[in-house]
Protein backbone atom coordinates (compact mmCIF):
# COMPACT_ATOMS: atom_id res chain seq x y z
CA UNK A 1 0.00 0.00 0.00
CA UNK A 2 1.28 3.15 -1.03
CA UNK A 3 1.74 5.72 2.45
CA UNK A 4 -0.42 8.53 2.45
CA UNK A 5 0.17 11.82 0.97
CA UNK A 6 -2.17 14.54 1.87
CA UNK A 7 -0.72 17.90 -0.24
CA UNK A 8 2.02 15.89 -2.58
CA UNK A 9 4.77 18.54 -3.16
CA UNK A 10 5.39 19.33 -6.89
CA UNK A 11 9.00 18.55 -7.50
CA UNK A 12 10.62 20.77 -10.23
CA UNK A 13 13.00 17.82 -11.08
CA UNK A 14 10.24 15.39 -12.36
CA UNK A 15 9.08 17.93 -14.89
CA UNK A 16 12.72 18.69 -16.44
CA UNK A 17 13.42 14.76 -16.38
CA UNK A 18 9.42 13.93 -17.64
CA UNK A 19 8.54 11.36 -14.93
CA UNK A 20 7.46 10.96 -11.30
CA UNK A 21 9.74 9.48 -8.78
CA UNK A 22 7.72 6.83 -7.23
CA UNK A 23 6.52 7.90 -3.24
CA UNK A 24 9.82 6.36 -1.39
CA UNK A 25 9.69 5.45 2.33
CA UNK A 26 12.30 8.77 2.50
CA UNK A 27 10.23 10.99 0.71
CA UNK A 28 6.99 10.09 3.11
CA UNK A 29 8.96 10.60 6.29
CA UNK A 30 11.00 14.13 4.82
CA UNK A 31 6.92 15.44 4.05
CA UNK A 32 5.78 14.56 7.52
CA UNK A 33 8.99 16.30 9.05
CA UNK A 34 8.96 19.25 6.66
CA UNK A 35 4.85 19.46 7.15
CA UNK A 36 5.71 19.77 11.08
CA UNK A 37 8.27 22.46 10.32
CA UNK A 38 5.48 23.98 8.41
CA UNK A 39 8.23 24.89 5.44
CA UNK A 40 7.17 26.10 2.17
CA UNK A 41 6.24 23.36 -0.59
CA UNK A 42 9.52 24.61 -2.38
CA UNK A 43 11.75 24.54 0.59
CA UNK A 44 10.61 20.71 0.94
CA UNK A 45 11.13 20.36 -2.52
CA UNK A 46 14.45 21.42 -2.16
CA UNK A 47 15.29 19.38 0.45
CA UNK A 48 13.66 16.20 -1.11
CA UNK A 49 15.22 16.49 -4.98
CA UNK A 50 18.74 15.48 -5.25
CA UNK A 51 20.95 18.98 -6.27
CA UNK A 52 22.70 16.88 -9.56
CA UNK A 53 22.13 13.43 -11.33
CA UNK A 54 24.75 12.33 -13.78
CA UNK A 55 23.43 9.57 -15.65
CA UNK A 56 26.01 7.97 -18.24
CA UNK A 57 27.70 5.33 -20.34
CA UNK A 58 31.14 4.15 -19.88
CA UNK A 59 32.63 1.98 -22.56
CA UNK A 60 34.53 -0.39 -20.67
CA UNK A 61 37.62 -3.24 -21.90
CA UNK A 62 37.54 -6.01 -20.05
CA UNK A 63 38.46 -9.48 -21.07
CA UNK A 64 39.52 -7.96 -24.82
CA UNK A 65 36.12 -7.17 -25.43
CA UNK A 66 34.61 -3.73 -24.91
CA UNK A 67 30.74 -3.86 -23.27
CA UNK A 68 28.71 -0.54 -22.66
CA UNK A 69 27.94 -0.14 -18.61
CA UNK A 70 25.53 2.79 -18.16
CA UNK A 71 24.80 4.06 -14.46
CA UNK A 72 24.24 6.86 -12.31
CA UNK A 73 25.64 9.68 -9.71
CA UNK A 74 22.99 10.57 -7.54
CA UNK A 75 24.32 14.25 -5.79
CA UNK A 76 22.01 14.51 -3.16
CA UNK A 77 22.56 17.25 -0.93
CA UNK A 78 26.39 18.74 0.27
CA UNK A 79 24.65 21.41 2.49
CA UNK A 80 26.67 19.86 5.42
CA UNK A 81 29.98 18.37 3.92
CA UNK A 82 31.16 16.48 1.18
CA UNK A 83 28.53 14.10 -0.87
CA UNK A 84 29.62 10.61 0.56
CA UNK A 85 27.88 7.19 -0.51
CA UNK A 86 29.33 4.05 -2.10
CA UNK A 87 29.61 2.74 -5.75
CA UNK A 88 26.75 -0.23 -5.95
CA UNK A 89 26.95 -2.55 -9.10
CA UNK A 90 24.05 -4.39 -9.42
CA UNK A 91 21.93 -5.50 -12.54
CA UNK A 92 18.89 -3.32 -11.06
CA UNK A 93 20.19 -0.33 -10.73
CA UNK A 94 17.77 2.36 -11.80
CA UNK A 95 17.75 6.37 -11.32
CA UNK A 96 15.40 6.37 -9.16
CA UNK A 97 16.59 3.77 -6.30
CA UNK A 98 20.20 5.52 -6.55
CA UNK A 99 18.51 8.91 -5.62
CA UNK A 100 16.39 7.05 -2.77
CA UNK A 101 19.82 5.78 -1.60
CA UNK A 102 21.88 9.51 -1.99
CA UNK A 103 18.89 10.97 -0.21
CA UNK A 104 19.51 8.07 2.49
CA UNK A 105 22.90 9.15 2.72
CA UNK A 106 22.30 13.33 3.85
CA UNK A 107 19.55 11.53 6.21
CA UNK A 108 22.15 9.12 8.09
CA UNK A 109 24.89 11.65 7.78
CA UNK A 110 23.13 14.44 8.97
CA UNK A 111 20.69 12.29 12.24
CA UNK A 112 24.76 11.52 13.58
CA UNK A 113 26.14 14.83 12.85
CA UNK A 114 28.80 13.37 10.49
CA UNK A 115 30.20 16.04 8.63
CA UNK A 116 29.41 14.57 4.91
CA UNK A 117 26.32 14.66 3.01
CA UNK A 118 24.52 12.48 0.52
CA UNK A 119 25.47 10.88 -2.57
CA UNK A 120 25.63 7.39 -4.59
CA UNK A 121 26.62 5.63 -7.55
CA UNK A 122 24.85 2.68 -9.67
CA UNK A 123 26.61 0.76 -12.44
CA UNK A 124 24.00 -1.66 -13.97
CA UNK A 125 26.04 -4.64 -14.58
CA UNK A 126 24.28 -7.75 -15.73
CA UNK A 127 26.28 -10.65 -14.77
CA UNK A 128 24.37 -13.77 -16.28
CA UNK A 129 24.34 -11.34 -19.58
CA UNK A 130 28.08 -11.18 -18.75
CA UNK A 131 28.45 -14.76 -18.66
CA UNK A 132 26.27 -15.42 -21.74
CA UNK A 133 28.68 -12.77 -23.44
CA UNK A 134 32.07 -14.11 -22.88
CA UNK A 135 30.57 -18.21 -22.96
CA UNK A 136 31.83 -18.27 -19.02
CA UNK A 137 29.67 -20.99 -17.02
CA UNK A 138 27.74 -19.00 -14.19
CA UNK A 139 29.21 -18.79 -10.23
CA UNK A 140 33.07 -17.88 -11.36
CA UNK A 141 33.69 -15.05 -8.73
CA UNK A 142 37.23 -14.93 -10.54
CA UNK A 143 35.10 -13.85 -13.60
CA UNK A 144 32.97 -11.63 -11.70
CA UNK A 145 35.94 -9.67 -10.07
CA UNK A 146 37.67 -9.10 -13.06
CA UNK A 147 34.09 -7.52 -14.36
CA UNK A 148 33.79 -5.40 -11.31
CA UNK A 149 37.54 -4.00 -10.99
CA UNK A 150 37.27 -3.23 -14.61
CA UNK A 151 33.79 -1.09 -14.50
CA UNK A 152 34.91 0.66 -11.56
CA UNK A 153 38.38 1.75 -12.88
CA UNK A 154 36.53 2.59 -15.65
CA UNK A 155 34.01 4.95 -13.63
CA UNK A 156 37.59 6.20 -11.56
CA UNK A 157 38.77 7.72 -14.69
CA UNK A 158 35.95 9.17 -15.99
CA UNK A 159 34.90 10.98 -12.59
CA UNK A 160 38.86 11.76 -11.63
CA UNK A 161 37.50 15.07 -11.14
CA UNK A 162 34.72 14.88 -8.77
CA UNK A 163 36.73 12.35 -6.47
CA UNK A 164 39.86 14.21 -6.35
CA UNK A 165 38.42 17.27 -5.44
CA UNK A 166 36.10 15.52 -2.90
CA UNK A 167 32.78 17.18 -4.14
CA UNK A 168 31.55 12.82 -3.79
CA UNK A 169 33.86 10.62 -1.43
CA UNK A 170 33.04 6.86 -2.37
CA UNK A 171 33.02 3.71 -0.65
CA UNK A 172 32.06 0.29 -1.19
CA UNK A 173 27.99 -0.85 -1.63
CA UNK A 174 26.78 -3.98 -3.03
CA UNK A 175 28.65 -5.16 -5.29
CA UNK A 176 32.32 -3.77 -4.73
CA UNK A 177 34.50 -3.62 -1.89
CA UNK A 178 37.85 -2.99 -0.49
CA UNK A 179 39.27 -4.02 -4.10
CA UNK A 180 37.31 -1.53 -5.99
CA UNK A 181 37.92 0.93 -3.81
CA UNK A 182 42.06 0.38 -3.98
CA UNK A 183 40.92 1.20 -7.86
CA UNK A 184 39.83 4.94 -7.11
CA UNK A 185 42.67 5.65 -4.92
CA UNK A 186 45.20 4.21 -7.73
CA UNK A 187 43.49 6.78 -10.58
CA UNK A 188 43.63 9.88 -7.74
CA UNK A 189 46.91 8.94 -5.28
CA UNK A 190 44.90 11.05 -2.74
CA UNK A 191 44.23 8.50 0.45
CA UNK A 192 41.16 11.05 1.38
CA UNK A 193 39.42 10.81 -2.04
CA UNK A 194 37.78 7.61 -1.07
CA UNK A 195 37.19 5.32 2.05
CA UNK A 196 36.97 1.44 2.92
CA UNK A 197 39.90 1.11 1.39
CA UNK A 198 41.98 -2.06 1.66
CA UNK A 199 43.46 -3.00 4.96
CA UNK A 200 47.71 -2.23 4.76
CA UNK A 201 46.68 0.53 1.97
CA UNK A 202 47.52 4.60 2.41
CA UNK A 203 44.74 6.21 4.70
CA UNK A 204 43.10 2.52 5.47
CA UNK A 205 41.01 2.23 8.97
CA UNK A 206 41.02 -1.01 11.06
CA UNK A 207 37.46 -1.69 12.62
CA UNK A 208 35.68 -0.13 9.10
CA UNK A 209 34.52 -2.93 7.91
CA UNK A 210 33.23 -4.29 11.49
CA UNK A 211 31.91 -0.91 12.09
CA UNK A 212 28.18 -1.12 11.01
CA UNK A 213 27.24 -4.32 12.66
CA UNK A 214 29.43 -2.84 15.90
CA UNK A 215 26.99 -0.06 15.80
CA UNK A 216 23.53 -1.89 15.55
CA UNK A 217 24.56 -4.21 18.22
CA UNK A 218 25.29 -1.19 20.44
CA UNK A 219 22.31 0.80 19.23
CA UNK A 220 20.17 -3.02 20.07
CA UNK A 221 21.91 -2.56 23.90
CA UNK A 222 20.98 0.89 24.19
CA UNK A 223 17.82 -0.15 23.02
CA UNK A 224 17.12 -3.24 25.56
CA UNK A 225 18.29 -1.70 28.32
CA UNK A 226 16.68 1.70 28.06
CA UNK A 227 13.52 1.28 26.31
CA UNK A 228 12.69 -2.06 27.35
CA UNK A 229 14.20 -2.40 30.41
CA UNK A 230 15.68 -5.65 29.62
CA UNK A 231 19.46 -6.91 30.47
CA UNK A 232 21.19 -7.45 27.18
CA UNK A 233 22.91 -10.63 29.20
CA UNK A 234 19.93 -13.21 28.75
CA UNK A 235 17.73 -11.03 25.95
CA UNK A 236 16.84 -12.95 23.12
CA UNK A 237 17.30 -11.54 19.51
CA UNK A 238 16.43 -12.86 15.67
CA UNK A 239 18.71 -11.55 12.17
CA UNK A 240 17.67 -11.69 8.72
CA UNK A 241 20.94 -11.75 7.14
CA UNK A 242 24.57 -12.96 8.32
CA UNK A 243 26.61 -10.89 5.39
CA UNK A 244 29.18 -8.35 6.94
CA UNK A 245 26.17 -6.26 8.64
CA UNK A 246 24.67 -9.58 10.19
CA UNK A 247 27.51 -11.49 10.90
CA UNK A 248 28.82 -8.74 12.69
CA UNK A 249 25.64 -7.73 14.86
CA UNK A 250 25.75 -11.08 15.69
CA UNK A 251 29.07 -11.40 17.13
CA UNK A 252 28.65 -8.03 19.19
CA UNK A 253 25.75 -9.36 20.66
CA UNK A 254 26.57 -12.71 21.50
CA UNK A 255 29.32 -10.81 23.03
CA UNK A 256 27.20 -9.00 25.00
CA UNK A 257 25.79 -12.19 26.18
CA UNK A 258 22.17 -11.82 24.28
CA UNK A 259 20.99 -15.27 23.20
CA UNK A 260 21.23 -15.21 19.61
CA UNK A 261 18.22 -17.60 18.69
CA UNK A 262 17.36 -17.42 14.81
CA UNK A 263 19.35 -16.06 11.90
CA UNK A 264 18.06 -16.42 8.30
CA UNK A 265 20.17 -15.11 4.76
CA UNK A 266 19.07 -16.16 1.45
CA UNK A 267 19.28 -19.45 1.35
CA UNK A 268 17.63 -20.47 4.70
CA UNK A 269 18.34 -20.24 8.20
CA UNK A 270 18.35 -21.87 11.57
CA UNK A 271 17.04 -21.30 15.21
CA UNK A 272 18.56 -22.87 18.43
CA UNK A 273 15.70 -21.45 21.40
CA UNK A 274 19.21 -21.97 23.50
CA UNK A 275 21.27 -19.59 21.58
CA UNK A 276 23.01 -20.11 18.54
CA UNK A 277 27.14 -20.89 18.69
CA UNK A 278 27.91 -17.54 16.61
CA UNK A 279 31.39 -18.55 16.22
CA UNK A 280 30.51 -21.91 15.39
CA UNK A 281 28.03 -21.06 12.75
CA UNK A 282 30.63 -17.76 11.01
CA UNK A 283 33.05 -20.68 10.20
CA UNK A 284 30.09 -22.70 8.63
CA UNK A 285 28.78 -19.58 6.53
CA UNK A 286 32.65 -19.17 5.21
CA UNK A 287 32.98 -23.04 3.74
CA UNK A 288 29.43 -23.03 2.11
CA UNK A 289 28.03 -19.84 1.81
CA UNK A 290 25.02 -19.76 4.07
CA UNK A 291 24.00 -20.29 7.35
CA UNK A 292 21.67 -23.21 6.56
CA UNK A 293 22.56 -26.72 7.26
CA UNK A 294 24.41 -25.99 10.23
CA UNK A 295 24.31 -29.17 12.45
CA UNK A 296 22.49 -29.47 15.37
CA UNK A 297 19.84 -26.25 15.54
CA UNK A 298 16.41 -26.21 13.48
CA UNK A 299 16.28 -25.43 10.27
CA UNK A 300 14.14 -22.46 10.12
CA UNK A 301 12.79 -20.41 7.05
CA UNK A 302 12.43 -16.76 6.58
CA UNK A 303 8.95 -16.05 6.50
CA UNK A 304 9.14 -17.92 10.15
CA UNK A 305 11.10 -14.92 11.68
CA UNK A 306 8.52 -12.27 11.28
CA UNK A 307 6.45 -13.55 14.24
CA UNK A 308 9.25 -15.18 16.72
CA UNK A 309 9.03 -13.91 20.38
CA UNK A 310 12.12 -12.40 20.87
CA UNK A 311 13.28 -9.02 22.51
CA UNK A 312 14.92 -7.45 19.32
CA UNK A 313 14.20 -8.53 15.01
CA UNK A 314 17.09 -7.31 13.59
CA UNK A 315 16.25 -6.91 9.25
CA UNK A 316 20.20 -6.80 8.36
CA UNK A 317 19.42 -8.12 4.57
CA UNK A 318 17.56 -6.63 2.48
CA UNK A 319 15.03 -3.54 1.98
CA UNK A 320 11.43 -3.71 2.16
CA UNK A 321 10.66 -7.08 4.28
CA UNK A 322 8.61 -6.20 7.01
CA UNK A 323 5.44 -4.36 5.18
CA UNK A 324 1.61 -3.85 6.04
CA UNK A 325 1.46 -7.54 5.15
CA UNK A 326 3.10 -9.07 7.73
CA UNK A 327 3.65 -5.88 10.67
CA UNK A 328 0.60 -7.48 12.72
CA UNK A 329 2.58 -10.92 13.28
CA UNK A 330 5.46 -9.30 14.70
CA UNK A 331 5.76 -10.78 18.28
CA UNK A 332 9.02 -9.18 18.93
CA UNK A 333 9.29 -6.01 21.28
CA UNK A 334 11.99 -3.90 19.13
CA UNK A 335 12.98 -3.61 15.68
CA UNK A 336 16.74 -2.12 14.98
CA UNK A 337 17.15 -1.70 11.27
CA UNK A 338 20.72 -2.88 10.08
CA UNK A 339 19.55 -3.23 6.30
CA UNK A 340 18.73 -0.33 4.65
CA UNK A 341 14.75 0.36 4.27
CA UNK A 342 13.78 -2.70 5.48
CA UNK A 343 10.55 -1.35 7.16
CA UNK A 344 7.76 0.15 4.73
CA UNK A 345 6.16 3.55 6.39
CA UNK A 346 2.64 1.44 6.77
CA UNK A 347 4.82 -1.14 8.74
CA UNK A 348 6.29 1.64 11.18
CA UNK A 349 3.16 2.93 11.36
CA UNK A 350 1.68 0.18 12.70
CA UNK A 351 4.77 -1.36 14.89
CA UNK A 352 4.34 2.11 16.66
CA UNK A 353 0.29 1.38 17.25
CA UNK A 354 1.28 -1.95 18.52
CA UNK A 355 4.01 -0.34 20.92
CA UNK A 356 6.42 -2.28 18.93
CA UNK A 357 9.85 0.13 19.30
CA UNK A 358 11.01 1.02 15.56
CA UNK A 359 14.75 2.12 15.28
CA UNK A 360 15.51 3.30 11.75
CA UNK A 361 18.19 2.63 9.32
CA UNK A 362 19.79 5.84 9.73
CA UNK A 363 20.34 5.57 13.03
CA UNK A 364 21.17 2.10 13.83
CA UNK A 365 23.29 1.17 10.65
CA UNK A 366 25.22 4.30 10.57
CA UNK A 367 28.55 3.41 11.99
CA UNK A 368 29.96 2.36 8.86
CA UNK A 369 29.66 5.95 7.75
CA UNK A 370 30.74 7.59 10.93
CA UNK A 371 33.72 5.20 10.85
CA UNK A 372 34.72 6.45 7.13
CA UNK A 373 34.38 10.06 8.62
CA UNK A 374 37.39 8.54 10.76
CA UNK A 375 39.01 7.46 7.49
CA UNK A 376 38.46 10.56 5.62
CA UNK A 377 40.29 12.70 8.46
CA UNK A 378 42.71 9.78 9.01
CA UNK A 379 44.03 10.06 4.99
CA UNK A 380 43.72 13.90 5.25
CA UNK A 381 46.27 13.93 8.44
CA UNK A 382 47.85 10.77 8.34
CA UNK A 383 47.31 10.62 11.70
CA UNK A 384 47.04 6.51 12.82
CA UNK A 385 43.90 5.57 14.77
CA UNK A 386 43.43 2.31 16.77
CA UNK A 387 40.05 0.20 16.39
CA UNK A 388 39.63 0.74 19.54
CA UNK A 389 39.08 4.41 18.90
CA UNK A 390 37.19 4.17 15.99
CA UNK A 391 34.19 1.81 17.57
CA UNK A 392 34.79 4.73 20.58
CA UNK A 393 33.67 7.65 17.46
CA UNK A 394 30.99 5.20 16.52
CA UNK A 395 29.48 4.78 20.24
CA UNK A 396 29.50 8.68 20.60
CA UNK A 397 27.96 9.95 17.35
CA UNK A 398 25.18 7.22 17.42
CA UNK A 399 24.99 7.68 20.83
CA UNK A 400 23.97 11.12 21.04
CA UNK A 401 22.27 10.67 18.14
CA UNK A 402 19.74 7.67 20.02
CA UNK A 403 19.49 10.32 22.75
CA UNK A 404 18.31 13.13 20.78
CA UNK A 405 16.01 11.07 19.09
CA UNK A 406 14.61 9.64 22.05
CA UNK A 407 14.12 13.21 23.84
CA UNK A 408 12.78 14.59 21.01
CA UNK A 409 9.61 11.61 20.94
CA UNK A 410 9.52 12.30 24.28
CA UNK A 411 8.22 16.08 23.36
CA UNK A 412 7.12 15.67 19.82
CA UNK A 413 5.15 12.57 20.50
CA UNK A 414 7.05 11.59 17.02
CA UNK A 415 8.27 7.44 16.57
CA UNK A 416 12.29 7.12 16.47
CA UNK A 417 11.75 6.81 12.54
CA UNK A 418 9.71 10.63 12.68
CA UNK A 419 12.24 12.04 15.09
CA UNK A 420 15.61 10.52 13.26
CA UNK A 421 14.31 12.20 9.81
CA UNK A 422 13.06 15.45 11.77
CA UNK A 423 16.54 15.97 13.51
CA UNK A 424 18.27 15.18 10.07
CA UNK A 425 16.05 17.37 8.49
CA UNK A 426 16.37 20.13 10.27
CA UNK A 427 20.12 20.12 10.28
CA UNK A 428 20.20 19.96 6.47
CA UNK A 429 17.53 23.17 6.13
CA UNK A 430 19.85 25.23 8.59
CA UNK A 431 23.19 24.14 6.81
CA UNK A 432 21.19 24.98 3.58
CA UNK A 433 20.00 28.55 5.10
CA UNK A 434 23.15 29.20 6.80
CA UNK A 435 24.88 28.79 2.77
CA UNK A 436 21.83 30.67 0.87
CA UNK A 437 21.19 27.31 -0.69
CA UNK A 438 17.58 27.88 -0.14
P1 LIG B 1 26.10 -8.64 2.40
O1 LIG B 1 26.00 -8.83 0.94
O2 LIG B 1 27.41 -8.78 3.07
O3 LIG B 1 25.07 -9.65 3.14
C1 LIG B 1 23.73 -9.74 2.79
C2 LIG B 1 23.08 -10.87 3.56
O4 LIG B 1 21.69 -10.86 3.26
C3 LIG B 1 23.59 -12.26 3.16
O5 LIG B 1 23.63 -13.09 4.29
C4 LIG B 1 22.51 -12.75 2.20
O6 LIG B 1 22.41 -14.16 2.12
C5 LIG B 1 21.27 -12.15 2.83
N1 LIG B 1 20.16 -12.04 1.91
C6 LIG B 1 20.18 -11.56 0.64
N2 LIG B 1 18.95 -11.67 0.07
C7 LIG B 1 18.14 -12.20 1.03
C8 LIG B 1 16.78 -12.55 1.06
N3 LIG B 1 15.98 -12.39 0.01
N4 LIG B 1 16.27 -13.06 2.21
C9 LIG B 1 17.07 -13.25 3.29
N5 LIG B 1 18.37 -12.94 3.31
C10 LIG B 1 18.91 -12.43 2.20
O7 LIG B 1 25.47 -7.19 2.69
P2 LIG B 1 25.72 -6.26 3.94
O8 LIG B 1 26.89 -5.38 3.68
O9 LIG B 1 25.68 -7.09 5.18
O10 LIG B 1 24.44 -5.30 3.87
C11 LIG B 1 23.17 -5.73 4.33
C12 LIG B 1 22.22 -4.55 4.33
O11 LIG B 1 22.73 -3.50 5.15
C13 LIG B 1 21.95 -3.89 2.98
O12 LIG B 1 20.62 -3.39 3.02
C14 LIG B 1 22.93 -2.73 2.96
O13 LIG B 1 22.52 -1.72 2.07
C15 LIG B 1 22.84 -2.29 4.42
N6 LIG B 1 23.98 -1.53 4.90
C16 LIG B 1 25.24 -2.04 4.85
C17 LIG B 1 26.30 -1.32 5.37
C18 LIG B 1 27.69 -1.87 5.40
O14 LIG B 1 28.60 -1.21 5.96
N7 LIG B 1 27.95 -3.06 4.86
C19 LIG B 1 26.08 -0.04 5.92
C20 LIG B 1 24.77 0.45 5.98
C21 LIG B 1 23.73 -0.31 5.47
Amino acid sequence: MTPERPEAVQMPLEFIIGCGEPLTRSIALMERACRRMQLPPEVTANLVMPQEIRVFRMPCKTLGKVVNLWGVLALHNNARGPFKGGVRISADVSLWETVELARLMTLKTAVTDTEFGGGKTGIRVDMAEMYRRFGRHPLDPDFEKIISLDAVAYYAQAMREVFASHIYVPAPDLGTGPDEMASIFNETLDPASVTGKPEGTHGWLPGRKEATGYGVAYIARRVMQEMLGRDPAGATAAIQGFGNVGSHTAIYLAQAGVKVVAITDSRGGVYDPDGLDIAALQEHALHTGTVSGFAGPQPFANDQLWGLEVDLLIPAAIGNVITGENARRVRARAVVEGANMPTSVEAIDLLDAQRVVVIPDILANAGGVVASMDEYSRSLSAAKMTRQEVFATVERSLGEAFDECRDRGRVTGECMSEAAVSLAVERVYGAMRRRRMT
